[in-house]
């Protein structure tokens, strides 16, 4: 069932229309009734008297509360069918030309193709791969804006899942250097290798029918020139692995965004890329090394002739490439993080030399996966440039504290996102991922992330400046912070289970408390269609970590929360054997227990008002999906300038130019137009990409400043510190309790489980997500694989995973 903003507007601003607009829904809907979204107007008042809380959602929705559009809500709904059809389609067509490629029934076609290009600065041959290559991610992302822009006018009802986890929520295989493998992904994977042996095959039968024994050089024996094609073939489907690299780990890429792929999900496919991609790379180096070393001409490895292939260049990259390959491996990367982060900027000297070695014309396999990458990086850079305000710093008893941060009403915030987060007191070039752990509805202009530091890291040092501010009362405008972001998933997916079960290991719950507080928000705004039943099991360390939860003042957001939803909280501590000053008083009563729990909670926090005054910059990647679209044309437009300026000022006059005997020049060198190409690709971006950016970022500010209310800031202040003294209050009801703790154990997660899958329908299908350390990661996922295997017979209920990773 989808909505548009607009129908919803109505629904949540006016008591009469809503009224209307529901009867007319009501013919339309089943399950939880539309009755329940537009009511009472208990729900009309509560928001009115707590303007406070008034979100994003509901801000917009009150401008647009004048129009009544049952129907756009079905032809928004047609429009994104036919953009994800549209999008399917030019998939389609990509792994079609991939295949085609190496055919030899393709070549005429391919030929026709280049030939049309002939007249154009690209060149036949460089034009044609560009139109083969580089055109349908183009298109692709275009499309992906286009089908985001149309997604985020809709709200969406979606069904409640029902029946056996989808392939992409069942976790196939566990362990090993692959991580976790859901079903969906070992499937691409089978498409990908499928893919790989279809193109080699296809070179090497092409090339043993044409092998032509007179075309061999003296120097040359058959195997060697055999072995020399092989590699060709290896480094060519090593560009095409290069197009496709870049894409998952551009942060904000719209093609991520619209696959609902975050992030920190999508860095494992950059990872198993960029093995395969380098084992290609490595096989085509040393194929060479070897066919040179028979052939008696190892030293043509420093070649670097300038209309030939520049050899020496591709050992750079290769050289860079392996370096990058190496400290990426999951032991150096998790015990040496930073120089895994440093080593990795090789990708720089990597793509200059790739350019260099292969030449502008080549290079344009793998131009639109570099381009879009630029295209965001750039974007990242805009948008790191800010002084964010920081409005709260807390500090909690256990160590764990918590930032608010300033961000423009236009930067669109979901629970389960995340920011990158900067301290230039603490280091320049540092950024640390942290998930938000407010919902939306919390506010509009702010975002909360809980940290927990690290012995001996940024969030250790972190920590020593937050503690610094909170109890000599420094000013905390003091602690300057750049904000990127914000990343993850942008689809709310866990409103679709009527049962979730959320596993967080130590701050793992961080992204949860961001869940939870949506959750009341939502229920306190009477919205439909909602998770019935939620377990977090949550397992600690030490009991004083437990206060985290606190941080939810349930009865604050949605007094009766009880009554409308089945909250379960199974909280383990599991090197506590019962809370530590208590240990010599097994006989404690319970009561005792509880005040334990409540005085363990020691708030020290300080508020800033004049951090309003620096908000995020909403010049972001997941920014107005307007903005992006006129920036990403017009850095591709400033890409076809500058090239065609350098073509026309630089390259043509000195190819036209006579070498002095009367012959035209050979042309410029090839890596010097592979060099060209790349500066086009950043200038264009950075000029032409840098204009728009700079555009928006201005009448952003403009808007902003126009828009900003007289007592707005102090009204969030105020939220704020209301926050800390429902926070502080010894009477406010915890949600973590002695009923509900278990010390000196871990949760038996098959007993859990089980216990839910009981309680359910047959077919209930039931959301687990779980953010923790990877063995816990593991243990949910073999759970889930079990009750979906195994099971499942017995229960009738299905398990779908989802991650959400702490490891980058
Ligand atoms: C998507 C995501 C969300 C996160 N949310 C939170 C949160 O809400 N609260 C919280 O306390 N922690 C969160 N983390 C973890 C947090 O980013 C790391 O604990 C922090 O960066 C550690 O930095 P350090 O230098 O203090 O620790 P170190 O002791 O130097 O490193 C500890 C480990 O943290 C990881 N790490 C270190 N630096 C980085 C970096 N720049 N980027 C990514 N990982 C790094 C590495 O795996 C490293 O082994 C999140 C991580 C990710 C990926």
């Amino acid at each position: 069932m989808v909505l548009t903003k607009r129908d919803v507007a109505t629904v949540f601003d006016d008591g009469n229309v809503s009224l209307q607009f529901a009867k007319g829904l009501a013919g339309r809907r089943t399950g939880k009734s539309i009755g329940e979204t537009t009511m009472p107007r208990q729900s009309d008042r509560n928001r009115k008297s707590s303007k406070g809380t008034m979100s994003e959602a509901d801000t917009q929705s009150n401008c647009n509360s004048k129009y009544i559009t049952h129907d756009l809500g079905w032809k928004l709904t047609a429009v994104k069918w036919g953009l994800s059809l549209a999008m399917c389609l030019v998939v389609g067509c990509y792994g079609a030309i991939l295949a085609a490629f190496p055919v030899e029934s393709f070549q005429n076609i391919k030929e026709t193709i280049f030939q049309k290009m002939v007249d154009t600065p690209f060149g036949s041959k460089g034009g044609g791969l560009l139109v083969l290559f580089a055109s349908p991610l183009l298109v692709l992302t275009l499309l992906a804006i286009i089908n985001l822009e149309v997604s985020s006018r809709m709200v969406t009802f979606k069904e409640k899942a029902k029946g056996r986890a989808s392939l992409q929520k069942h976790p196939l295989f566990i362990g090993g250097w692959m991580g976790i493998v859901s079903a969906a992904e070992f499937l691409w994977i089978l498409l990908f290798l499928v893919m790989f042996t279809w193109i080699m095959g296809n070179y090497l039968i092409r090339d043993s029918r044409h092998f032509d024994v007179t075309s061999l050089k003296p120097v040359e024996t058959v195997w060697s020139k055999k072995l020399k094609r092989t590699a060709s073939h290896l480094g060519f489907f090593g560009l095409i692995c290069l197009n496709f690299l870049f894409l998952p780990v551009s942060r904000g890429s719209v093609l991520l965004r619209a696959l609902d792929i975050p992030f920190e999900h999508a860095v494992k496919y950059h990872i198993w890329l960029g093995y395969f991609m380098m084992t290609c790379f490595t096989l085509h180096g040393h194929f060479y090394i070897i066919a040179w070393y028979s052939e008696d001409s190892l030293s043509k490895i420093f070649n670097w002739a300038p209309h030939k292939v520049a050899n020496f260049a591709g050992v750079i990259a290769l050289l860079a490439g392996i370096t990058m390959w190496v400290t990426s491996i999951s032991w150096v990367r998790k015990r040496y993080f930073e120089t895994f982060f440093w080593v990795h900027h090789l990708y720089i000297v990597f793509v200059f030399f790739m350019a260099f070695h292969v030449g502008g014309v080549l290079f344009n396999v793998a131009f639109c996966g570099i381009f879009l990458f630029v295209f965001d990086r750039f974007l990242r850079f805009c948008q790191s440039r800010g002084n964010v305000g920081v409005l709260t710093t807390k500090l909690l008893a256990c160590g764990i504290f918590e930032l608010t941060l300033i961000k423009p009403p236009g930067i669109k915030l979901h629970a389960l996102n995340y920011i990158y987060l900067n301290i230039p007191e603490i280091s320049k070039l540092e950024w640390h991922p942290f998930s938000v752990s407010s919902s939306p509805y919390d506010g509009d202009n702010w975002l909360k992330v809980l940290i927990k530091p690290s012995y001996g890291g940024w969030t250790h040092r972190l920590q020593g400046l937050v503690s610094d501010v909170v109890k000599r009362g420094r000013c905390p405008s003091n602690i300057s912070a750049a904000v990127e972001g914000p990343y993850g998933h942008e689809s709310d997916f866990f409103l679709q289970y009527e049962t979730l079960v959320l596993v967080a290991g130590g701050i793992g719950i961080s992204p949860f408390v961001a869940v939870l507080r949506d959750l009341l928000q939502r229920y306190q705004r009477q919205q439909s269609n909602l998770p019935s039943n939620v377990h977090l099991i949550w397992a600690v360390q030490k009991s004083e970590e437990l206060q985290l939860l606190d941080l939810i003042p349930a009865s604050a957001i949605c007094p009766d929360y009880r009554l409308k939803f089945n909250l379960q909280i199974h909280a383990f501590v599991t090197r506590e054997s019962s809370p530590i000053s208590l240990e010599c008083k097994p006989e404690a009563p319970a009561s005792h227990l509880v005040d334990q729990f409540k005085k363990s909670r020691i708030l020290a926090s300080v508020s800033n008002a004049e951090a309003f005054n620096k908000p995020m910059s909403m010049v972001a990647g997941t920014g107005s999906n307007l903005w992006i679209t006129s920036c990403f044309l017009a850095s591709l437009l400033g890409y076809i300038v500058v090239y065609f300026s350098i073509y026309y000022f630089v390259v043509q006059p000195f190819e036209q130019e006579s070498a002095g005997d009367g012959k035209p020049r050979e042309g410029l060198p090839r890596w010097v137009k592979g060099l060209f190409n790349v500066i086009s690709l950043i200038l264009g971006v950075a000029i032409f990409g840098g204009f728009v950016a700079s555009l928006w970022n201005y009448l952003g500010r403009l808007h902003q400043g126009l828009s900003e209310i007289g007592d707005e800031n102090s009204r969030l202040l105020s939220i704020s510190n209301t926050e800390d003294t429902v926070y502080a209050n010894e009477s406010a009801d915890c949600l973590v309790h002695p009923s509900n703790t278990h010390f000196g154990q871990r949760p038996n997660l098959r007993e859990i489980f089980d216990g839910c899958a009981k309680s359910q329908q047959p077919g209930a299908n039931i959301g687990v997500l779980v953010c923790g350390p990877e063995s816990l990661q593991i243990s949910v996922a073999e759970t889930c694989r079990a009750f979906n295997n195994i099971d499942y017979d017995l229960h009738k209920v299905a398990f779908s995973y989802h991650s959400l990773s702490f490891d980058l």
